[in-house]
């Protein structure tokens, strides 16, 4: 018997005329997938709560083992119906959502994930909800004193909002990645320990000119190594105090594209044929 936790709606299908699959990350037991009767149906007991991204306290019905348990109940404690309104934001955490699908085995419990997606999924709610209000009001939401806010202060605010929103997936990513056992390695090289500044995707770590072979990499900057580790570490509730430079937030986005794209795609692949994650 499951019983009750917390779920965030990673994704759902329908499942014959009024019924619909869910695919849940839960507070206690990991991603799960489970079975709701008739939730299409009106007047369901479930009301709006399974669309994607909402947060509810759930009961799974099932043995531990089952692959498929029935949702019996489901009350919602955040609804981010505000974040489902922005395009933008609905792509994001769509990427956050399958990111998680792809890289956390299902039903191995992971409440770090949890509290790292209802983090991403807030922030990111109020952050387009501010960028929304400096855009219909040209930057005096901002601005502590709306009648002195003037048009180049607006295009600051404007730009400044955008790239925190922005910083909020590569703060997600980086995380994501260490709590799954797929964190670049970034102290010297991986082999011999000498110093490299040269990323080689395929290998997830950086190697120095003695010891690489062929393969794709990327130089990286001094600086990325220790934004990196300080956003893997610091504690959520302080991170957005962590302001990089616009240059080092594009190769930081950058660095993770890569690293996702031409090493754990590959990895991932292999781990399906039971590998596992490195750690
Ligand atoms: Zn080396």
């Amino acid at each position: 018997m499951l019983g009750r936790t917390e779920g965030i709606v990673l994704r759902s299908r329908p499942f014959g005329e009024a019924d619909l699959i869910l695919e849940y990350l839960t507070r206690d037991f990991g991603v799960r997938s489970a079975f709701a009767k008739s939730p299409r149906k009106i007047k369901s007991r479930f009301g709006g709560s399974l669309e994607p991204f909402i947060h509810s306290r759930i009961s799974l019905l099932g043995r531990e083992d089952a692959s498929l348990p029935k949702l019996t109940q489901s009350d919602i404690m955040t609804s981010f119906q505000p974040l489902r309104e922005d395009i933008k934001a609905l792509l994001q955490a769509t990427e956050f959502a399958e990111l998680i699908l792809k890289l956390l085995p299902e039903r191995e419990p992971a409440p770090r994930v949890f509290e790292l997606l209802l983090w991403a999924l807030s922030t990111l709610q109020s952050m387009t909800m501010l960028h929304g209000m400096i855009m219909s009001t040209g930057g005096a939401a901002a601005g502590a004193n709306a009648s002195g806010v003037t048009a180049p202060a607006a295009v600051k605010n404007e730009r400044e909002t955008r790239e925190r929103w922005q910083f909020i997936p590569a703060v997600f990513k980086a995380r994501l990645l260490s709590l799954t056992g797929y964190a670049p390695s970034l102290r010297g090289c991986a082999r011999c320990g000498a110093g490299s500044r040269v990323f080689y995707p395929r290998e997830g770590a950086l190697l120095c000119g003695a010891c690489a072979r062929s393969g794709p990499s990327l130089e990286i900057s001094a600086a990325l190594p220790g934004i990196y580790r300080n956003l893997s570490e610091w504690p959520l509730e302080k991170i957005m105090r962590i302001r990089p430079s616009s240059g080092l937030l594009a190769e930081l986005k950058k660095f993770i594209h890569v690293h996702l794209a031409e090493g754990i795609a590959v990895t991932v692949k292999s781990a399906k044929f039971g590998h596992g994650p490195a750690e």
